[in-house]
């Protein structure tokens, strides 16, 4: 047994307290993870009520006088590099919850368990009137939000950053300026398919699953034992500690590189929580520090990893087994089907040239809601230009445009860039590791993979979030995320 990294007493003692907030947010996870997984539809009501009960006691126990008083105490006590991680960790989820009445916290939640319903009944119709109302509402309470969590500059700065530690509207402007501008070239020299023979191949399910099984398997997916992979809509990773972090994925059965790529994502994100410093279990730093270095993680094994040649070589075997449609294609023809550039209204269907694209064009228009006047009924129009103008599709009804999204209904304004800040740093990522493992892709043919989860366990993982996103970077990398990797990646791929 490793000794304690925690040795200041103060901070030992805040610990002990914290395992009540971890033991509900342990409850929490489980009772979110059996609703999107296992809950029969009607049981939304009730676990619904549950779920808030459970975030106000968590709330309650945070802004708890004494447990406030023993943290800010810990300010003047000399701590050692993961107890100061504790501090700061517990500074930001207190400042957080405090700038936030509870009659604000209630209301907020309750519109937006609202709007998701009219979203849905929105898209489904392809009417945007049904949503415009609650869409409206959202903007106003995210506004009011900002203000209880004050900013120096933008109000949008406060948005981005609950969704990213630190990130600033200043971080992004001149990067999704310049990003835009290379990536509308790229797209005017790429010559394009407009579709591939493989995405209207059908698969049965059961086919599919062993393909994914045995790619968890090549990875070395710790399933059973830490952890294990079921069915959602929307595939997601949900943690619990750091011997439980369950994934899921879907079977569509069609266009199986949607199943398969879906699941390597979702590995790259179980990854981090898995090879998080076990010494850190049951403390306040113990999961991944922000969504964007999580999105980093699932991006490196999805596009890095999952969309190369040498990837595409060492499945090739398991799709023929399993996939009897296969037998008609070559290696060569899942490289080309996984890397297809075709531009699409849709984000979730884009491809590596695309996609940062449909995030810029987001970024710019939650600016526009909460920096500016502007109203909800402006915004499918705003959209649809944009659209036209940076990828050069016109949407045809609300579904292909403003209503394809679930974000906004939830609430989420300030989270799309963080899956920008992931795309580019995975691509930052693999510019490091080639320096160190030059031999990267031989591994990768050859269906080696520890010596590559290993450097991603010294660099990001084992950290959690003992540092801040980006002291993260700073101390693992010695900069900050910088989009010419991505862009050096995207030229050598396609050019
Ligand atoms: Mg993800």
């Amino acid at each position: 047994m490793k000794k304690s990294i925690f040795v200041n007493s103060k901070i030992k003692k805040t610990i002990s307290y914290y395992r009540r907030i971890w033991s509900l947010s342990h409850a929490q996870a489980l009772l979110s993870w059996d609703m999107q997984v296992n809950m029969p539809k009607m049981g939304i009501k009730e676990r619904s009520v549950a779920q808030s009960e459970i975030s106000g006691l968590i709330h309650d126990f945070l802004i708890n006088p004494k447990f406030v008083s023993l943290v800010e105490s810990l300010k003047t006590e000399s701590l050692n590099e993961y107890e100061k991680g504790v501090l700061r960790v517990l500074e930001r989820k207190i400042r957080i919850a405090k700038s936030l009445p509870i009659e604000f916290v209630k209301r907020k939640s309750k519109i937006e368990s609202k709007a998701v319903i009219a979203w849905e009944v929105a898209k489904k119709k392809n009417n945007f009137k049904k949503f415009e109302g609650w869409l409206q509402k959202i903007i106003e309470v995210s506004k009011e939000m900002a203000e209880y969590l004050g900013y120096e500059k933008y109000p949008y700065d406060a948005l981005l950053d609950l969704y990213e530690e630190g990130l600033r509207m200043k971080d992004l402007e001149k990067m999704f300026e310049k990003l835009e501008k290379k990536l509308r070239n790229f797209l005017e020299k790429l010559e394009f398919y407009s579709e591939h023979p493989l995405e209207k191949e059908g698969y049965e399910k059961e086919k599919m699953e062993r393909v994914n099984l045995n790619i968890l398997k090549l990875f070395g997916f710790p399933l059973g034992k830490r952890s294990r992979i079921d069915i959602s809509s929307h595939p997601f990773t949900q943690e619990f500690g750091i011997n439980d972090v369950r994934i899921t994925t879907r079977y569509e059965g069609f266009d199986f590189k949607r199943s398969l790529l879906s699941t390597i994502h979702e590995f790259g994100h179980a990854l981090y929580e898995l090879q998080v410093d076990k010494r850190f279990m049951f403390s306040p730093i113990e999961g991944g520090v922000s969504l964007g270095i999580h999105e980093s993680q699932s991006r490196f094994w999805e596009n890095i990893i999952g969309r190369s040649k040498e990837f595409c070589r060492l499945i090739f075997p398991i799709l023929k087994r399993e996939l009897p449609f296969i037998k008609s294609y070559t290696e060569e023809d899942i490289y080309n089907y996984f890397n297809l550039v075709k531009p699409s209204p849709i984000r979730t269907e884009a491809d590596e040239v695309t996609y940062n694209l449909h995030i810029i064009l987001r970024y710019k228009l939650e600016k526009l809601m909460i920096n500016e006047k502007v109203k909800a009924k402006e915004l499918p129009e705003i959209w649809n230009e944009e659209m036209e103008k940076i990828i050069g599709i016109r949407p045809k009804n609300y579904r292909e445009g403003i209503l394809q999204d679930i974000h906004w209904s939830l609430g989420s304004i300030g989270y799309f860039p963080t899956y920008t800040l992931g795309t580019l740093l995975a691509a930052q990522l693999r510019f490091y590791i080639l320096k160190e493992i030059p031999e990267f892709y031989e591994q990768i043919s050859a269906g080696k993979f520890s010596l590559i989860k290993e450097w991603l366990r010294e660099k990001i993982h084992r950290f959690g979030s003992m540092y801040s996103p980006k002291d993260l970077l700073m101390k693992s990398l010695g900069e900050k995320i910088n989009y010419k990797y991505f862009l050096k990646y995207l030229k050598e791929k396609y050019f």
